[in-house]
């Protein structure tokens, strides 16, 4: 067993803060407040190698491991959450067509991806189908050799600035077993029928863009399908397990942040002439998040290693994100 990271590992975790530390902090309460975000960091960020990261070399990739893109989410999330996930999501969906993909489609989408000149999103919840994905129920119907797609998208990061969505849609629904019934589409959101309008007021994430996206008649190539008809819930998990293990070094950002910034402010303040610092309760709260902190981050990497030898745990993954989702909140919490 190594727990050393390897010296590129390093030098990704420094140039990513330092990436983010120059562009990140000043504008992290603006686009708080406003719920908005500036494209220019994205196409920084894309030009320094940091989009695209797990994206093979051949398609104009870093060609990294998961474990390199936990190291960078977590460096990006603990300077500022919300930039982190608007600057590392548009390529969100990428892995579906790289590991599902015809040769024909990998080489159509992503290079522009991989290279920040394109945007994507992955739409798989509706009003009425979040945790129960299989009750997705926006249609895609055969004419010809085209689908035409009605229904409705919801929470769908990236809906109003993608190029493309990732769609899970129904193409069998009369399929006995429900994990059959759905396909995965690319749509481009150019075209007619197509509508995104952005959700406001989140609590969190606020630079990152959600939006609820409608298809009215949206008629796309048969050609869109991404990987084989029926086949789109198995596509969709394989993706959420990547997305579970990133989700969760976000978290372990988070909690570093919590403990960085509670530091900092009990050094700082002084009650009954001693710094909170001083005081035991204080600083059991700062060791309890410091644990998690380490608890969390070696469980992200070990189940993010394990994907990069070619085994997908889902027990771990799924318990890492939980774990890490639930102590960040807590962390931050207690830093408060
Ligand atoms: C900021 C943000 C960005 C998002 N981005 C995307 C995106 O890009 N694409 C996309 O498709 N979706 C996106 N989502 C949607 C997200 O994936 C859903 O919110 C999630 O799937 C949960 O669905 P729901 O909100 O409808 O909750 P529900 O499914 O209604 O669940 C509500 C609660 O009930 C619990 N629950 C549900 N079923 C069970 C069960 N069987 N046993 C025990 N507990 C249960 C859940 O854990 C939850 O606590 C985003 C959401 C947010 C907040």
């Amino acid at each position: 067993m190594d727990f050393k990271l390897t010296n590129e590992q390093k030098d990704i975790a420094k140039a990513a803060r330092e990436f983010a530390e120059k562009e990140f902090v000043e504008r992290a309460e603006e686009f708080d407040r406003e719920e908005t975000f500036d494209e220019a960091i994205f196409k920084k960020a894309a030009e320094l190698g940091f989009v695209g990261f797990f994206i093979d070399e051949k398609y104009g990739g870093a060609g990294l491991g998961i474990l390199e893109h936990c190291i960078l989410q977590e460096e990006f999330a603990d300077v500022d959450l919300g930039i982190s996930v608007a600057v590392l999501t548009p390529c969100f969906g990428s892995e579906i067509i790289q590991a599902f993909g015809t040769e024909e489609q990998k080489s159509r989408y992503l290079p522009s991806l991989a290279t920040g000149k394109a945007i994507m999103g992955s739409a798989f919840t509706e009003p009425d189908a979040g945790s129960d994905l299989a009750a997705a129920r926006t249609m895609a119907v055969k004419e010809g050799d085209e689908f035409v797609i009605n229904g409705s998208k919801i929470f769908i990061t990236n809906g109003t600035r993608a190029d493309y969505l990732i769609c899970f849609i129904q193409t069998d629904p009369e399929n006995r077993d429900k994990h059959r019934r759905h396909s995965m589409f690319m749509v481009e959101t150019n075209r007619e029928g197509f509508e995104a309008n952005k959700l406001r007021g989140k609590l969190g994430i606020r630079a990152s863009d959600t939006a609820e996206v409608s298809f009215t008649n949206v008629r796309v190539p048969s050609s869109n399908m991404v990987g084989k008809p029926g086949n789109g819930f198995n596509e969709a998990i394989y993706l959420f397990n990547l997305n579970r293990i990133a989700v969760a070094a976000q978290a372990v950002g988070l909690m570093r942040s919590a403990l960085k910034e509670g530091v900092n402010h009990v050094k700082k303040r002084f009650t009954f002439g001693a710094p909170l610092a001083s005081y035991q309760a204080i600083q059991f709260k700062l060791a309890d998040i410091y644990t998690w902190m380490r608890a969390g981050r070696n469980m992200v990497y070990e189940a993010a290693w394990k994907i990069d030898q070619g085994e997908m745990d889902h027990a771990l993954v799924a318990a890492a994100k939980a774990f890490c989702g639930q102590m960040a909140v807590k962390c931050a919490d207690m830093a408060l």
